[in-house]
């Protein structure tokens, strides 16, 4: 089956004016709307052929078309940041890259990488396969598995389908809201005509208008959102095993992905670090959730690193 998740934008948007006098109605007609559409999505279903995970693609625009909305993004950060050339960096991410994307299966796609110069321990893929690593985070690895854990683990968002799934997810909770606003615009509008006085009328009249503009802001933020919307954890996980997959199949050591991760726990002490680190679980439990998943895979031989094992309550 083909689950659905309630959107940070949906709550974002819920969040924004607490004040709202039928806020409850609202967001109740939002769940019923929302549950309508999710089950008008369930028909729409895509099974990745990756990952064999069944996603909700549905609202998301095509590859190409969030592709191309995202070289906008790639370009102004590219523009903002400087880049280094510096073959110790460019070239060496350049050799993992195309070493990592052939282990994937993917090196018939058109790769973009690009280091920028600076100390930040972060690394993020965009749509179109523009994968983008801070010289910091390459300074803080101890070799080049390491760095081919961190690129593994991007494409594997990208083989995962993971930004147009989360566009699709957004996509899917800005409809509810939609539906909700339409709904209760209705409501509203049957009681603004029962209404006894002209200053009850008005006030009537003031929410369905913030309800219109609350449905606008809602719409609006879709696609800036969707290049750059942060990822859910399960994905994250998939993008751990997955990574750990093309790793092995590229010729390196998996278990430097738990290394990496160990060593990125110490260095964090618990707390929430960049894109790379910003998920749910802390570093520590992604590298023994790691090391369990390549133990396992690495007893099955050859057979290994063809199926993920994400846990059911991810
Ligand atoms: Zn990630």
């Amino acid at each position: 089956m083909c689950t659905t998740h309630q959107t940070p934008a949906n709550e974002a948007v819920a969040a924004a004016d607490p004040q709202l006098m039928f806020r409850r109605k609202f967001l109740k007609y939002a769940g019923v709307a929302g549950a309508a559409t999710a089950a008008g999505g369930l028909a729409s279903c895509t099974t990745n052929p990756v990952t064999g995970r069944s996603q909700l693609l549905a609202f998301a625009p095509s590859e190409a078309d969030l592709a191309r909305a995202a070289q906008q993004s790639w370009n102004e950060v590219r523009r903002q940041t400087p880049t280094t050339n510096d073959p110790r960096y460019a070239g060496r991410l350049r050799n993992i890259g195309s070493r990592v994307s052939r282990g994937a299966g993917q090196a018939n796609r058109n790769w973009d990488y690009a280091v920028f110069d600076q100390n930040t321990k972060n690394a993020f893929v965009l749509p179109g396969n523009r994968v983008g690593f801070f010289k910091g985070m390459m300074d803080f690895t101890d070799n080049d598995d390491q760095i081919a854990a961190i690129m593994g683990h991007e494409v594997g968002h990208v083989t995962g389908a993971h930004a147009r799934e989360r566009y699709s997810q957004m996509m899917l909770g800005q409809l509810a809201i939609a539906g909700g606003t339409m709904l209760a615009g209705s409501q509203l509008q049957r009681r603004c005509r029962q209404a006894r006085s002209q200053r009850e009328r008005n006030d009537c009249m003031r929410s369905a208008g913030r309800n219109t503009q609350y449905l606008q802001a809602a719409l609006g933020m879709g696609f800036q959102l969707g290049v750059v919307l942060p990822y859910g954890r399960r994905q994250e996980l998939e993008s751990d095993q997955l990574g750990a997959r093309y790793m092995a199949r590229a010729g390196y050591d998996p278990y430097q992905a738990v290394r990496l991760w160990e060593k990125m726990g110490a260095e964090s002490g618990g707390s929430r670090g960049p894109e790379f680190l910003a998920t749910h679980p802390t570093p520590e439990r992604r590298a023994r959730e790691l090391s369990d998943y390549i133990t396992a895979q690495q007893k099955l031989g050859s057979r290994g690193f063809q199926q993920l094992d994400i846990p059911a309550d991810a």
